[in-house]
Parts: C-alpha cells; structure tokens; sequence
C-alpha cells in the first residue's frame, strides 16, 4: 500500500479478499456491499440478524481465506483475524473450525468470487 494507491497485484489482492467477505457473507443469507478504494477495501453487512455470532467470524476469515487461496498473499488480513478471535469467545467453535470452514466455502464460491473481484477491480464497486 502507498500514498499513491494500490498497486495493480495489491488491488487484485485486495478486490479478491472483499469478494470472500462477500460470497460467505451471501452464504449465510447477509446482504453485502463490497467497496474498493484507491488504497484499500472494505465491505459492509445489512440484513445479518439472524447470523450468528460465530458465523459472523467464518465471514471475517473470509477475506484474508481467498486472498491467501486464489491469490497466494494474504498482506491484509490481521485485523480480519484479530476480530474474528474476539467474536469467536464463548461461542464453542475455534478459529482452527472457523478458518476450516472459511477456507471450504471460499473453494465453494470460488468462481464467484472472482467474478465480483473483477467487478470490483474494473467498477470500484460491486452490488
Ligand atoms: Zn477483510
């Protein structure tokens, strides 16, 4: 990342770690709106009452999961993990269970996820 913006590798990077977000969150019912800025991403869920707590976790490895599976780097996805830990406690599951899963449903949505990366990619945005 610089002051100048992303590079073309970094933006790809970053449009496929917004789609994850976006693909699980859609999995498990959540409306999704996915941003690509000059410098970074970001997604914002509507519609997601009925998500647990632990779910909302699998959402958040999401990211950092596709942009590690489909793109081999994973620069941006400390945070992601950092939370997905504290929404993790006392719900019963582990992050080993939630990145497991996370990494499952990131192979099941792949193509899609691309699909919206590119999107987000060419349109700044995408849905
Ligand atoms: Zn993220």
């Amino acid at each position: 990342m610089s002051l100048f913006g992303l590079s073309a590798a970094d933006r790809w990077e970053c449009a496929v770690h917004e789609a994850g977000h976006g693909a699980v969150a859609r999995h498990y019912g959540a409306t999704v709106r996915l941003h690509l800025g000059r410098t970074s991403g970001s997604y914002q869920l509507s519609q997601y009452d009925h998500v647990s707590t632990a779910d909302l976790a699998v959402i958040r490895l999401a990211g950092p999961a596709a942009a590690r599976l489909l793109t081999g780097r994973d620069s941006g996805g400390r945070q992601d993990r950092a939370q997905a830990r504290v929404e993790l406690r006392g719900t019963g599951r582990t992050v080993r269970q939630a990145q497991r899963e996370a990494d499952r449903l990131v192979r099941r949505y792949r193509s899609g996820i691309e699909a919206d990366a590119r999107r987000l990619c060419g349109q700044g945005a995408a849905r």
